[in-house]
C-alpha cells in the first residue's frame, strides 16, 4: 500500500465506481454528473425534455473518459513506467491507452452524432417521435411533457438512479442514460413483484417495493419496469386514473399485509388507553411523519409473559407500529402473527398486541 501507484489505483476504481453508480452520500456531496455541469444542463424544471438530453450524453461521455482518466493519473502516480513517452511504455500500456482513446473517441463521436441537427439522432428524442402526431416533430411531445412536469401536482418517486415520473398524460422513468417514456391511454401497468425490506435505509420503517411492468399497445414503445414503495402505490393508481393489474402471486401477499393491518388496528382499539402526561405534547411519528404519534408500548399482558419493559415516549402511530409489528412476522405464516411478540421498534423491548396501548 506504500506504493503510489497502487494507492492511486485502489483510490481511482473506488471513486470511477462511485461516480457511475452514485451512493446516497455522493450524490448529497455533488459529486455527480448532474450537479458538476449543472450551468450547461439549464435547469429540469423549465425544461425537462433537454436537460436529461443533455444529461444523458454528458454522461456518455463522462463515463467513458474513466478509462482514460486512470491513464492520465498514472502518468503522474507512477513515473517509472515512463506513460508521458507512449512508445517507451510497456506493450500492456500501450494497449490499454489504444483502449481508453477508442473508447472516448467513440463516445464522443456517438454524441456528435446525436447531436446534429438539433438532437433529433439522440434516443431520447427517438422515443419521443415515437408518440408525436404526423406532421409533428419530438418537440411537440417533449414541450407537453415539460409543461406537465412543471406542474406540482405530478407523482414523483423511485431512487435517484432510477425515478418514476407520473405526469397527467406520461408515465416516465429517468435512469442515467436513457428516458423511457410511455402515454397513459397506450400502457398497461402490471405489478409483477414485490419485496418486503423490514428496515429501508433512510427510515426506520418496514418497506415494500413493489415492481411495476409499464407495457405499451404502441409496438415501437418498448416495456420497462418502474419500482416504488408500496405505500406510494395508492397515489400512483390515482394519478394513472386506471387500474393496475396485479399478477396472482403479488396479490395475495400485498392484501395479506393490508387485511392484517386493519385487524391489528381493531385489536388494539380494545386495550386500555395511556394518558400523555400533562405538559408532554405527542411529536409527529418517525416512521411516517405525516400523523402525530399515537401509541405507547406499556407492558400489561400476563406477569409470566416473555414480553419486556419498554421506557420509550410515544413515537410511532398506529399504522406504523402495526407496519412495523407485520414486517417482523414470518410471511409464510399469517396465523402466529397476533400471538407472537416483536421487539419494539427503538429499544428492542419484547411487546405483544395487548401491549400497544393507543394514546389520548
Ligand atoms: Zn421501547
Ligand atoms: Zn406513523
Ligand atoms: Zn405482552
Amino acid at each position: 500500500m506504500d506504493r503510489p501507484d497502487t494507492t492511486f489505483s485502489l483510490a481511482y476504481i473506488v471513486l470511477s465506481l462511485c461516480f457511475v453508480f452514485t451512493p446516497n452520500e455522493f450524490r448529497s456531496a455533488g459529486f455527480t454528473v448532474q450537479h458538476m455541469f449543472s450551468g450547461w444542463l439549464g435547469s429540469e424544471d423549465i425544461s425537462f425534455i433537454q436537460h436529461h438530453i443533455k444529461r444523458t450524453t454528458l454522461t456518455l461521455i463522462v463515463h467513458c473518459f474513466l478509462p482514460l482518466g486512470y491513464y492520465v493519473g498514472m502518468c503522474l502516480a507512477a513515473p517509472e513506467q515512463n506513460l508521458l513517452y507512449i512508445h517507451h511504455a510497456s506493450q500492456g500500456w500501450q494497449i490499454y491507452l489504444a483502449v481508453s482513446l477508442a473508447i472516448q473517441l467513440v463516445s464522443c463521436a456517438l454524441a456528435f452524432y446525436w447531436s446534429r441537427q438539433g438532437w433529433v439522432n439522440h434516443p431520447i428524442c427517438k422515443a419521443l417521435s415515437v408518440h408525436a402526431l404526423p406532421n409533428s416533430s419530438w418537440r411537440a411531445v417533449a414541450s407537453s411533457i415539460n409543461t406537465e412536469f412543471r406542474r406540482i401536482d405530478k407523482f414523483a418517486s423511485g431512487s435517484p438512479s432510477a425515478r418514476v415520473i407520473v405526469t397527467d398524460t406520461w408515465v416516465l422513468k429517468v435512469t442515467t442514460y436513457h428516458l423511457h417514456v410511455a402515454l397513459h391511454q397506450d400502457c398497461h401497468l402490471t405489478v409483477t413483484d414485490s419485496k418486503h425490506h423490514s428496515l429501508s435505509p433512510d427510515l426506520n420503517t418496514p418497506v415494500q417495493i413493489v415492481t411495476i411492468t409499464v407495457a405499451s399497445i404502441n409496438p415501437r414503445v418498448k416495456s420497462f419496469d418502474i419500482r416504488l414503495k408500496s405505500t406510494e402505490y395508492v397515489e400512483l393508481q390515482e394519478k394513472l386514473r386506471a387500474p393496475i393489474r396485479n399478477a396472482a402471486n403479488v396479490v395475495i401477499h400485498l392484501t395479506m399485509s393490508e387485511l392484517f393491518l386493519d385487524t391489528f388496528k381493531s385489536y388494539v382499539r380494545m386495550n386500555d388507553v395511556y394518558r400523555c402526561p400533562s405538559g408532554q405534547e405527542p411529536e409527529p411519528c418517525i416512521g411516517c411523519m405525516q400523523v402525530n404519534a399515537n401509541v405507547k408500548l406499556l407492558r400489561l399482558c400476563h406477569d409470566d409473559s416473555e414480553c419486556q419493559l419498554c421506557f420509550c415516549r410515544p413515537m410511532w402511530c398506529l399504522t406504523c407500529m402495526g407496519k412495523w409489528f407485520a414486517s417482523r412476522q414470518d410471511q409464510q405464516q399469517p396465523e402466529t402473527w397476533l400471538s407472537s411478540r416483536v421487539p419494539c421498534p427503538t429499544c428492542r423491548a419484547k411487546f405483544c398486541i395487548l401491549d400497544v396501548c393507543p394514546i389520548i
